[in-house]
């Protein structure tokens, strides 16, 4: 299921497009002003958001700004009340994907919301991804060092490249573990600290690299040096 984040500080509008896309199957969920939407926007686990232009305490063009900047390259689909060119170029300009005007058809907005997520799955499923020296094909299951092939197991592999689709993006042990074990092995969040450790030891440490990071009290993240 596809989580939808809606930052949008006007009820109404907020409840009228939750209840909508969750109709659509989404799994919606809301934040009433910009501080909270730009923080939970920051935790990179929705798939898209929908996030109004003007909002207390932090504008959405800001909260934009911020997250393209973190390299959060969740799809946005902007909204503005006004019909005001100026908006939406700054809009499109600070890495919205997208954007409508209020007042708007929903089917619109979802179509719209379709042609960004589908645009997004087909970059996160390159299947050649890289960092400095280091290359993972995900067709092939190979990676490389400049020249030299590294040697993974499946798991190590799987987790590599879930780190490598994430880079620059802290990632809690649950959502590794959820992500490359599934849900039903949460209980055992340190297999992540151990398989980490082994991919160190394979790359990082091999050859004298630091990609794979340690944040303390968090989780991981993996670093384009
Ligand atoms: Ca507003």
């Amino acid at each position: 299921m596809k989580k939808v984040l809606i930052i949008e500080d006007e009820p109404k509008i907020s409840r009228f497009l939750q209840l909508e896309l969750e109709h659509e199957g989404y799994s919606a969920h809301t934040a009433q002003e910009g501080r909270e939407g730009y923080k939970k926007a920051s935790s990179g686990k929705y798939d898209i958001i929908i996030l109004d232009l003007m909002l207390p305490n932090l504008s959405g063009i800001e909260i934009c700004r911020r997250l393209r900047a973190e390299n959060i390259t969740t799809p946005i689909i902007m909204l503005t009340a006004k019909d005001d060119v100026s908006d939406k170029v700054t809009g499109l300009d600070v890495g919205a994907d997208d954007y409508m005007t209020k007042p708007f058809a929903i089917e619109e907005l979802l179509a719209r919301m379709r042609v960004a997520l589908k645009k997004q799955t087909g970059q996160a499923s390159a299947s050649i991804l890289t960092a400095g020296k280091l290359t993972l094909d995900r067709n092939k299951y190979e990676v490389h060092y400049g020249n030299t092939p590294i040697t993974l197991t499946k798991k190590e592999f799987e987790l590599l490249s879930y780190l490598m689709l994430n880079k620059n993006i802290v990632l809690t042990r649950e959502q590794i573990v959820d992500n490359i074990w599934g849900y039903e092995y949460t209980a055992e969040t340190n297999v992540t600290d151990v398989y980490i450790r082994y991919l160190r030891s394979k790359i990082d440490e091999a050859f004298g690299t630091n990609f794979i990071r340690t944040v303390r009290g968090v989780g991981y993240q993996f670093k384009d040096e």
